[in-house]
């Protein structure tokens, strides 16, 4: 399931809208606000920022990682503020992690639910839990929607079918397990805790992983999806991915070599599901604009 023609695609219906919305007179306007010292923050961001770029979308960052620790909190949560209320600005991405002294929390809750390109806050976050939500007009959470909009691509129908999400995560799993059972799957997440986990991801028709755990990192708890552990014909599909920071090496949840002759697809590591979420984001300031605005 290579996601680089969905990709093309999406960002190609996507420039098509901010043309329309240009005609208009309405320029989209994307903001992130960095507030950890973690490099690959800003690398995430640097990618977020070429994305809108590349559609016609305006994109600036707050960074706040130099500011002093004891007033980065404050200073975040009046960004924020000024954020919610710029109309060149309708979306606004907090780039996690933040820092332990900052209380997301309070971050969540400062930002305008309006804005929440990410999907973080309670507001947004409970319609989904609701399944009060449509594709089109609401802010759904990029990397679960990324996910379902890669299978719909490729044309798998999730009805019916057994789905094990190995994760159960606010931000990346829980959202999917929901999104999938409201598209008429039997969605499971599975954690450290479930019994016979294994047992689960060889009955599994569609199997999700979102873990995120290398050996050399997480030595009692490390996970890795191999062909042996799914059945013939399984539809695998990759999220987790840590990056070693000493090594500056990634290391991905799926053996996706193992999986060749075993199952019927299976997403790239690279050009998989990062570029999907990448994809929604971009989707989604779009639909945060056209909100704000009153277009339909
Ligand atoms: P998270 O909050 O750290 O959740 C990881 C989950 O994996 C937890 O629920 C944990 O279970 C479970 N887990 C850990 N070890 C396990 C094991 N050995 N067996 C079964 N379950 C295990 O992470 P997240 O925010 O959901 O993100 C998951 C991964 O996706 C991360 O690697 C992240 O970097 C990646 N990610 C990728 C993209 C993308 O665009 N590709 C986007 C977002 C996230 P417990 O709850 O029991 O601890």
């Amino acid at each position: 399931m290579d996601a680089k023609p969905a990709f093309e695609k999406i960002k190609n219906e996507i420039k098509s809208e901010v043309n329309s919305l240009k005609d208009k007179g309405i320029v989209p306007g994307l903001a992130a606000v960095v507030a950890g010292e973690d490099a690959i923050s800003h690398t995430y961001v640097f990618f977020k920022q070429k994305d809108c770029q590349e559609v016609g979308i305006n994109s600036e960052m707050v960074d706040l990682s130099k500011v002093n620790s004891n007033e980065r909190e404050s200073n975040a949560i009046r960004t924020i503020k000024e954020l919610n209320e710029r109309r060149n600005i309708n979306g606004i991405i907090v780039q996690m992690p933040f820092p332990d002294f900052i209380d997301t929390e309070k971050i969540f809750d400062t930002l305008s639910p309006k804005k929440d390109v990410d999907c973080l806050t309670p507001f947004n976050l409970g319609k989904l839990l609701r399944g009060e939500y449509s594709y089109n007009d609401d802010l759904l959470p990029c990397t679960p929607r990324g996910v379902v909009e890669l299978l719909k691509y490729y044309g798998i129908d999730v009805a019916g079918q057994d789905v094990a999400v190995i994760g159960r995560s606010v931000l990346v799993s829980n959202p999917l397990r929901k999104m999938l059972e409201d598209m008429d799957a039997t969605a499971t997440c599975y954690h450290t805790k479930s019994k016979n986990l294994l047992g689960k991801i060889k009955e599994a028709d569609i199997i999700i992983s979102a873990v995120g755990r290398p050996p050399e990192m997480h030595k009692d708890n490390s996970f890795r999806l191999t062909g042996e552990m799914v059945r013939n014909g399984a539809v695998i599909v990759g999220v987790g991915v840590r990056k070693y920071l000493k090594i500056d090496k990634l290391y991905f949840d799926v053996d996706v070599d193992s999986m060749k002759g075993i199952a019927s697809f299976v997403t790239p590591n690279i050009g998989g599901v990062g570029l999907m979420t990448r994809a929604m984001l971009i989707k989604n300031t779009i639909i945060a604009c056209k909100n704000l605005n009153g277009i339909k």
